[in-house]
Protein backbone atom coordinates (compact mmCIF):
# COMPACT_ATOMS: atom_id res chain seq x y z
CA UNK A 1 0.00 0.00 0.00
CA UNK A 2 1.47 3.70 -1.02
CA UNK A 3 1.87 5.33 2.73
CA UNK A 4 1.88 9.06 2.55
CA UNK A 5 3.34 11.88 4.74
CA UNK A 6 1.23 14.87 5.45
CA UNK A 7 3.28 17.93 5.89
CA UNK A 8 6.59 18.72 4.75
CA UNK A 9 8.28 20.15 8.20
CA UNK A 10 10.30 18.55 10.42
CA UNK A 11 7.97 16.15 12.14
CA UNK A 12 7.34 15.01 7.86
CA UNK A 13 11.15 14.68 7.43
CA UNK A 14 11.79 12.72 10.59
CA UNK A 15 8.13 10.45 9.44
CA UNK A 16 9.22 10.10 5.64
CA UNK A 17 12.88 9.71 6.92
CA UNK A 18 11.85 6.25 9.37
CA UNK A 19 9.81 5.38 6.33
CA UNK A 20 12.58 5.45 3.56
CA UNK A 21 14.86 3.60 6.16
CA UNK A 22 12.19 0.54 6.41
CA UNK A 23 12.02 -0.05 2.29
CA UNK A 24 9.23 2.47 2.03
CA UNK A 25 9.13 5.27 -0.84
CA UNK A 26 6.35 7.84 1.01
CA UNK A 27 4.55 10.38 -0.83
CA UNK A 28 4.73 13.60 0.95
CA UNK A 29 1.49 15.66 0.37
CA UNK A 30 2.99 19.48 1.20
CA UNK A 31 0.63 22.43 0.93
CA UNK A 32 3.49 25.36 0.20
CA UNK A 33 4.83 25.19 -3.10
CA UNK A 34 8.19 25.62 -1.19
CA UNK A 35 10.06 23.85 1.96
CA UNK A 36 9.96 25.49 5.60
CA UNK A 37 7.49 28.51 4.15
CA UNK A 38 6.29 28.54 7.63
CA UNK A 39 8.63 31.33 10.05
CA UNK A 40 11.35 29.92 12.00
CA UNK A 41 14.03 30.83 14.00
CA UNK A 42 15.98 27.35 12.14
CA UNK A 43 17.59 26.67 15.50
CA UNK A 44 18.62 23.30 16.36
CA UNK A 45 20.00 23.16 20.26
CA UNK A 46 21.00 20.17 20.87
CA UNK A 47 21.77 17.49 18.05
CA UNK A 48 22.24 14.50 19.36
CA UNK A 49 19.03 13.67 19.25
CA UNK A 50 18.01 14.34 15.97
CA UNK A 51 17.12 11.20 13.67
CA UNK A 52 18.13 11.91 10.97
CA UNK A 53 22.23 13.22 9.73
CA UNK A 54 22.61 16.89 9.68
CA UNK A 55 25.14 17.72 6.34
CA UNK A 56 27.49 20.53 6.80
CA UNK A 57 26.68 22.47 3.84
CA UNK A 58 22.97 23.17 5.48
CA UNK A 59 24.48 24.36 8.73
CA UNK A 60 24.49 28.11 9.05
CA UNK A 61 26.01 28.66 12.18
CA UNK A 62 28.03 26.41 15.00
CA UNK A 63 26.65 27.77 18.16
CA UNK A 64 28.68 27.14 21.23
CA UNK A 65 27.15 29.32 23.60
CA UNK A 66 23.80 30.86 25.39
CA UNK A 67 23.87 34.25 26.86
CA UNK A 68 20.76 35.02 28.78
CA UNK A 69 19.37 38.30 30.32
CA UNK A 70 16.56 38.74 32.52
CA UNK A 71 14.75 42.20 32.44
CA UNK A 72 17.12 43.47 30.49
CA UNK A 73 19.99 42.98 33.31
CA UNK A 74 22.94 39.87 31.90
CA UNK A 75 22.34 37.09 33.67
CA UNK A 76 24.88 34.29 32.21
CA UNK A 77 26.70 32.96 29.27
CA UNK A 78 26.75 29.07 28.91
CA UNK A 79 28.58 26.61 26.69
CA UNK A 80 27.22 23.00 27.57
CA UNK A 81 25.83 22.00 24.17
CA UNK A 82 26.48 22.50 20.78
CA UNK A 83 23.89 23.50 18.58
CA UNK A 84 23.24 24.63 15.17
CA UNK A 85 21.43 27.26 12.86
CA UNK A 86 20.28 25.74 9.63
CA UNK A 87 18.97 26.57 6.18
CA UNK A 88 15.50 24.36 6.95
CA UNK A 89 14.90 24.55 3.52
CA UNK A 90 18.05 22.54 2.46
CA UNK A 91 17.73 20.96 5.24
CA UNK A 92 14.57 19.40 4.67
CA UNK A 93 14.92 19.22 0.80
CA UNK A 94 18.42 16.56 1.86
CA UNK A 95 16.32 14.33 3.90
CA UNK A 96 13.57 14.11 2.26
CA UNK A 97 16.28 12.99 -1.05
CA UNK A 98 18.09 10.52 1.52
CA UNK A 99 14.77 9.04 2.60
CA UNK A 100 13.78 8.22 -1.27
CA UNK A 101 10.38 10.31 -0.35
CA UNK A 102 8.58 12.15 -3.02
CA UNK A 103 7.65 15.37 -2.25
CA UNK A 104 4.61 16.67 -4.12
CA UNK A 105 3.88 20.90 -3.60
CA UNK A 106 0.83 22.67 -4.04
CA UNK A 107 -0.95 19.16 -2.63
CA UNK A 108 -2.94 20.26 0.17
CA UNK A 109 -4.33 17.07 2.11
CA UNK A 110 -8.02 17.68 2.26
CA UNK A 111 -9.09 16.51 6.11
CA UNK A 112 -12.92 16.30 5.23
CA UNK A 113 -12.32 13.99 1.92
CA UNK A 114 -9.06 12.37 3.40
CA UNK A 115 -7.64 13.30 -0.33
CA UNK A 116 -4.93 15.34 -2.25
CA UNK A 117 -4.20 16.11 -5.09
CA UNK A 118 -0.66 14.27 -6.62
CA UNK A 119 0.47 15.21 -10.29
CA UNK A 120 -3.27 16.45 -11.73
CA UNK A 121 -4.84 13.64 -10.08
CA UNK A 122 -6.69 12.78 -6.71
CA UNK A 123 -5.35 10.27 -4.55
CA UNK A 124 -6.63 8.64 -1.00
CA UNK A 125 -4.77 8.85 1.18
CA UNK A 126 -5.36 5.54 3.37
CA UNK A 127 -2.60 5.42 5.49
CA UNK A 128 0.48 7.33 6.61
CA UNK A 129 1.60 10.23 9.34
CA UNK A 130 -0.23 13.24 9.85
CA UNK A 131 2.77 16.08 10.36
CA UNK A 132 0.51 18.88 9.33
CA UNK A 133 2.14 21.62 12.22
CA UNK A 134 0.41 23.78 14.37
CA UNK A 135 -3.14 24.74 13.13
CA UNK A 136 -4.21 21.10 13.63
CA UNK A 137 -3.32 21.34 17.16
CA UNK A 138 -6.11 21.54 19.88
CA UNK A 139 -4.29 22.86 22.95
CA UNK A 140 -2.48 26.25 23.88
CA UNK A 141 -0.68 28.35 21.22
CA UNK A 142 1.16 31.48 21.47
CA UNK A 143 2.30 34.13 19.19
CA UNK A 144 5.76 34.87 18.05
CA UNK A 145 6.57 37.51 15.77
CA UNK A 146 10.44 37.46 14.61
CA UNK A 147 12.34 40.46 12.13
CA UNK A 148 14.92 39.15 9.82
CA UNK A 149 18.01 41.98 10.18
CA UNK A 150 21.16 42.43 7.61
CA UNK A 151 24.26 41.52 8.57
CA UNK A 152 26.99 41.31 9.42
CA UNK A 153 25.97 43.48 12.73
CA UNK A 154 29.17 44.89 14.93
CA UNK A 155 28.99 43.27 18.33
CA UNK A 156 26.79 40.13 17.79
CA UNK A 157 28.25 37.21 18.49
CA UNK A 158 27.28 34.67 15.70
CA UNK A 159 28.25 31.70 17.85
CA UNK A 160 26.00 32.32 20.25
CA UNK A 161 22.25 32.54 20.50
CA UNK A 162 20.52 35.25 23.02
CA UNK A 163 17.52 34.31 25.15
CA UNK A 164 16.53 38.00 26.93
CA UNK A 165 13.58 36.73 29.68
CA UNK A 166 10.82 39.07 29.85
CA UNK A 167 8.40 37.67 32.98
CA UNK A 168 5.67 39.91 32.51
CA UNK A 169 4.42 38.38 29.26
CA UNK A 170 5.76 35.12 30.57
CA UNK A 171 8.12 34.71 27.11
CA UNK A 172 11.26 35.61 25.78
CA UNK A 173 13.43 37.14 22.99
CA UNK A 174 15.63 36.08 21.23
CA UNK A 175 18.30 36.96 19.06
CA UNK A 176 19.91 33.90 16.49
CA UNK A 177 22.68 34.70 13.69
CA UNK A 178 21.33 33.59 10.92
CA UNK A 179 24.13 32.87 8.33
CA UNK A 180 25.37 36.38 8.51
CA UNK A 181 21.97 38.17 9.18
CA UNK A 182 20.49 37.99 12.19
CA UNK A 183 17.56 36.78 13.71
CA UNK A 184 15.32 38.96 16.26
CA UNK A 185 11.77 37.85 17.84
CA UNK A 186 9.82 37.54 20.87
CA UNK A 187 6.95 34.91 21.54
CA UNK A 188 5.14 34.79 25.08
CA UNK A 189 1.49 35.25 26.08
CA UNK A 190 0.42 38.38 24.91
CA UNK A 191 -1.36 39.27 21.93
CA UNK A 192 0.95 39.53 18.39
CA UNK A 193 0.23 43.63 18.26
CA UNK A 194 1.97 43.91 21.74
CA UNK A 195 4.68 41.13 21.02
CA UNK A 196 5.28 43.56 17.84
CA UNK A 197 5.26 46.60 19.72
CA UNK A 198 7.75 45.12 22.26
CA UNK A 199 10.09 43.86 19.72
CA UNK A 200 10.05 47.61 18.45
CA UNK A 201 11.34 48.50 21.51
CA UNK A 202 13.37 46.24 22.20
CA UNK A 203 14.82 46.68 18.65
CA UNK A 204 15.33 50.33 18.88
CA UNK A 205 17.47 50.21 22.24
CA UNK A 206 19.55 47.70 21.39
CA UNK A 207 22.55 49.84 19.45
CA UNK A 208 23.80 46.69 17.62
CA UNK A 209 20.52 45.59 16.00
CA UNK A 210 18.80 49.35 15.30
CA UNK A 211 17.85 50.36 11.74
CA UNK A 212 18.58 46.97 10.06
CA UNK A 213 15.39 45.00 9.70
CA UNK A 214 14.66 43.78 6.41
CA UNK A 215 11.62 41.53 6.78
CA UNK A 216 9.06 40.57 9.65
CA UNK A 217 7.33 37.40 9.63
CA UNK A 218 4.80 35.85 12.30
CA UNK A 219 3.13 32.92 13.16
CA UNK A 220 2.35 30.55 16.21
CA UNK A 221 3.66 27.80 18.28
CA UNK A 222 1.86 25.09 20.28
CA UNK A 223 2.64 25.40 24.05
CA UNK A 224 0.31 23.14 25.42
CA UNK A 225 2.16 19.61 25.88
CA UNK A 226 1.63 16.24 23.65
CA UNK A 227 -1.73 15.31 22.60
CA UNK A 228 -1.84 12.42 20.33
CA UNK A 229 -4.17 11.47 18.52
CA UNK A 230 -5.56 10.72 14.77
CA UNK A 231 -6.51 12.52 12.16
CA UNK A 232 -8.74 10.64 9.61
CA UNK A 233 -6.84 7.32 10.78
CA UNK A 234 -2.75 8.89 10.35
CA UNK A 235 -1.45 9.07 13.64
CA UNK A 236 -0.47 12.74 14.31
CA UNK A 237 2.95 13.92 14.92
CA UNK A 238 5.43 16.63 15.15
CA UNK A 239 4.09 20.37 16.30
CA UNK A 240 0.38 19.02 15.07
CA UNK A 241 0.41 16.37 18.33
CA UNK A 242 2.01 19.50 20.46
CA UNK A 243 5.90 17.43 20.07
CA UNK A 244 7.28 21.63 20.78
CA UNK A 245 8.87 22.22 24.34
CA UNK A 246 6.55 24.33 26.06
CA UNK A 247 8.88 26.94 27.46
CA UNK A 248 11.66 27.81 25.29
CA UNK A 249 8.96 27.18 21.76
CA UNK A 250 11.68 24.90 20.69
CA UNK A 251 9.69 22.49 17.66
CA UNK A 252 12.27 21.10 15.16
CA UNK A 253 13.93 18.62 17.17
CA UNK A 254 11.12 17.34 19.19
CA UNK A 255 8.97 17.21 16.02
CA UNK A 256 11.72 15.55 14.05
CA UNK A 257 12.16 12.91 16.76
CA UNK A 258 8.28 12.60 17.45
CA UNK A 259 7.69 12.22 13.30
CA UNK A 260 10.47 8.92 13.12
CA UNK A 261 8.99 7.54 16.19
CA UNK A 262 5.75 7.34 14.37
CA UNK A 263 7.06 6.36 11.01
CA UNK A 264 9.43 3.98 12.22
CA UNK A 265 6.43 2.38 14.87
CA UNK A 266 4.26 2.38 11.63
CA UNK A 267 6.63 0.28 9.11
CA UNK A 268 6.82 -1.83 12.08
CA UNK A 269 3.55 -2.57 12.64
CA UNK A 270 3.53 -0.79 16.15
CA UNK A 271 1.40 1.61 17.66
CA UNK A 272 2.66 4.99 16.58
CA UNK A 273 0.76 6.53 19.30
CA UNK A 274 2.40 4.14 21.82
CA UNK A 275 5.82 4.64 20.38
CA UNK A 276 6.25 8.51 20.89
CA UNK A 277 4.31 8.20 24.15
CA UNK A 278 7.06 6.10 25.57
CA UNK A 279 9.42 8.32 24.32
CA UNK A 280 12.06 10.57 26.14
CA UNK A 281 10.86 13.49 24.10
CA UNK A 282 7.25 13.23 25.58
CA UNK A 283 8.51 12.79 28.76
CA UNK A 284 10.83 16.14 27.96
CA UNK A 285 7.77 17.95 26.73
CA UNK A 286 5.52 16.94 29.65
CA UNK A 287 7.83 18.54 32.15
CA UNK A 288 8.46 21.40 30.61
CA UNK A 289 4.50 21.99 30.50
CA UNK A 290 4.51 21.47 34.34
CA UNK A 291 6.99 24.12 34.84
CA UNK A 292 5.06 26.57 32.70
CA UNK A 293 1.67 25.88 34.23
CA UNK A 294 3.87 26.51 37.70
CA UNK A 295 5.50 29.57 36.07
CA UNK A 296 2.08 31.16 34.99
CA UNK A 297 0.78 30.60 38.77
CA UNK A 298 3.52 32.87 40.33
CA UNK A 299 3.76 36.73 40.56
CA UNK A 300 6.05 38.06 38.39
CA UNK A 301 8.26 38.60 41.53
CA UNK A 302 8.71 35.12 41.97
CA UNK A 303 9.36 34.07 38.49
CA UNK A 304 12.34 36.65 38.99
CA UNK A 305 13.51 35.21 41.43
CA UNK A 306 13.01 31.99 40.44
CA UNK A 307 14.99 32.37 36.91
CA UNK A 308 17.43 34.74 38.52
CA UNK A 309 18.36 31.76 40.97
CA UNK A 310 18.90 28.77 39.06
CA UNK A 311 22.26 27.66 38.14
CA UNK A 312 23.12 27.87 34.41
CA UNK A 313 23.35 24.01 34.40
CA UNK A 314 19.45 23.50 35.49
CA UNK A 315 18.79 26.12 33.42
CA UNK A 316 19.82 24.21 30.19
CA UNK A 317 18.46 20.99 31.37
CA UNK A 318 14.68 22.56 31.73
CA UNK A 319 15.41 24.68 28.29
CA UNK A 320 16.39 21.12 26.74
CA UNK A 321 14.08 19.01 28.15
CA UNK A 322 16.71 16.45 29.31
CA UNK A 323 15.71 16.68 32.65
CA UNK A 324 18.20 14.77 34.52
CA UNK A 325 16.62 15.03 37.79
CA UNK A 326 19.25 13.93 40.18
CA UNK A 327 21.53 16.01 38.39
CA UNK A 328 19.85 19.25 38.54
CA UNK A 329 18.98 18.38 42.27
CA UNK A 330 22.27 18.40 42.91
CA UNK A 331 22.82 21.26 41.29
CA UNK A 332 19.93 23.10 43.47
CA UNK A 333 22.00 21.73 46.91
CA UNK A 334 22.61 25.14 47.69
CA UNK A 335 18.97 26.63 47.89
CA UNK A 336 16.84 23.83 49.57
CA UNK A 337 13.96 25.67 49.26
CA UNK A 338 13.63 25.56 45.83
CA UNK A 339 15.35 22.56 45.46
CA UNK A 340 12.27 21.35 46.93
CA UNK A 341 9.65 23.13 44.98
CA UNK A 342 11.15 22.69 41.84
CA UNK A 343 11.47 18.33 42.95
CA UNK A 344 7.78 18.62 43.78
CA UNK A 345 7.56 20.19 40.90
CA UNK A 346 8.95 17.78 38.60
CA UNK A 347 8.45 14.09 40.36
CA UNK A 348 4.41 15.15 41.72
CA UNK A 349 3.48 17.48 38.63
C1 LIG B 1 8.63 32.60 14.61
C2 LIG B 1 8.99 31.19 15.04
C3 LIG B 1 10.32 30.88 15.31
C4 LIG B 1 10.65 29.56 15.67
N1 LIG B 1 11.95 29.27 15.87
C5 LIG B 1 12.31 28.00 16.19
C6 LIG B 1 13.67 27.65 16.35
O1 LIG B 1 14.58 28.46 16.19
N2 LIG B 1 13.98 26.37 16.70
C7 LIG B 1 12.99 25.43 16.85
O2 LIG B 1 13.33 24.27 17.16
N3 LIG B 1 11.70 25.72 16.66
C8 LIG B 1 11.33 26.98 16.33
N4 LIG B 1 10.01 27.26 16.11
C9 LIG B 1 9.03 26.16 16.13
C10 LIG B 1 9.18 25.30 14.87
O3 LIG B 1 9.21 26.12 13.73
C11 LIG B 1 8.00 24.31 14.72
O4 LIG B 1 7.66 23.78 15.97
C12 LIG B 1 8.36 23.16 13.78
O5 LIG B 1 8.55 23.64 12.46
C13 LIG B 1 7.22 22.13 13.77
O6 LIG B 1 7.48 21.14 12.81
P1 LIG B 1 6.27 20.31 12.16
O7 LIG B 1 6.87 19.51 11.08
O8 LIG B 1 5.50 19.62 13.20
O9 LIG B 1 5.30 21.42 11.56
P2 LIG B 1 5.59 22.52 10.41
O10 LIG B 1 7.01 22.89 10.36
O11 LIG B 1 4.57 23.57 10.63
O12 LIG B 1 5.28 21.72 9.09
C14 LIG B 1 3.97 21.38 8.72
C15 LIG B 1 3.88 21.40 7.20
O13 LIG B 1 2.61 20.88 6.83
C16 LIG B 1 2.11 21.66 5.77
N5 LIG B 1 0.66 21.49 5.78
C17 LIG B 1 -0.22 22.01 6.66
N6 LIG B 1 -1.46 21.58 6.39
C18 LIG B 1 -1.36 20.76 5.32
C19 LIG B 1 -2.29 20.00 4.57
N7 LIG B 1 -3.61 20.00 4.86
N8 LIG B 1 -1.84 19.27 3.52
C20 LIG B 1 -0.52 19.27 3.20
N9 LIG B 1 0.40 19.98 3.87
C21 LIG B 1 -0.02 20.70 4.93
C22 LIG B 1 2.59 23.07 6.07
O14 LIG B 1 2.63 23.87 4.90
C23 LIG B 1 3.98 22.80 6.62
O15 LIG B 1 4.98 22.80 5.63
C24 LIG B 1 9.64 28.57 15.77
C25 LIG B 1 8.31 28.90 15.54
C26 LIG B 1 7.98 30.20 15.17
C27 LIG B 1 6.54 30.53 14.90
Amino acid sequence: MQLYVVGAGPAGAGAAYALGRAGFRPIVLEAQERLAAKPCGKGIPLLRDVPFPIPKEVVLNEIKYVATWLDGEPLFKYGGEEGYIVDKADLLEHVFAEAGAEVSFGSKYNVRSGTARVNGEVVEVKAGVFAGGFAYYDGERIPVVQYLLKGPLKDVSYETIEVHFDTEIMGYYYVFPHGEDVEVGVGGFAKPQRLWAMLDKFVERDARLRGSVIAKESSAVSVGGVRLGYVRGLPKAGEAAGYVMPLTGEGNRPAAVSGYLAGKALAEGRDPLEAQRRSPITRGVELQRRLLEWTKSMEVRERREVIASLPPEVHAEIALGTFRIPYMLAKLISRPGLMLKVALKLLRG
